[in-house]
């Protein structure tokens, strides 16, 4: 499974009708639900290139990298 370098955890609930899916992001350090009928993980384990937070955490990442090597 893909899944974004900044997830630190994730927990799937499940209850009767509802999937709860518990996560921590260490970009801004919250931990956060997201609620579904069916199967839909977060962003994090699919296309999390597409995630601000992962993108602003990438990019300031890479300037740091680039100050290094220069
Ligand atoms: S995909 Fe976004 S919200 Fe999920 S862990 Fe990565 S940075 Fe955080």
């Amino acid at each position: 499974m893909r899944r974004c370098p900044y997830l630190e955890e994730l927990v799937k609930d499940q209850r009767i009708m509802l999937r709860v899916y518990k996560f921590d992001c260490h970009v801004d350090h919250q931990s956060k639900r997201k609620y579904a009928l069916s199967d839909s993980p977060p962003i994090c384990v699919r296309n999390y290139e597409d995630c601000h937070l992962y993108r602003a955490e990438r990019r300031r990442e890479d300037q740091t990298i680039t100050r290094y090597t220069d």
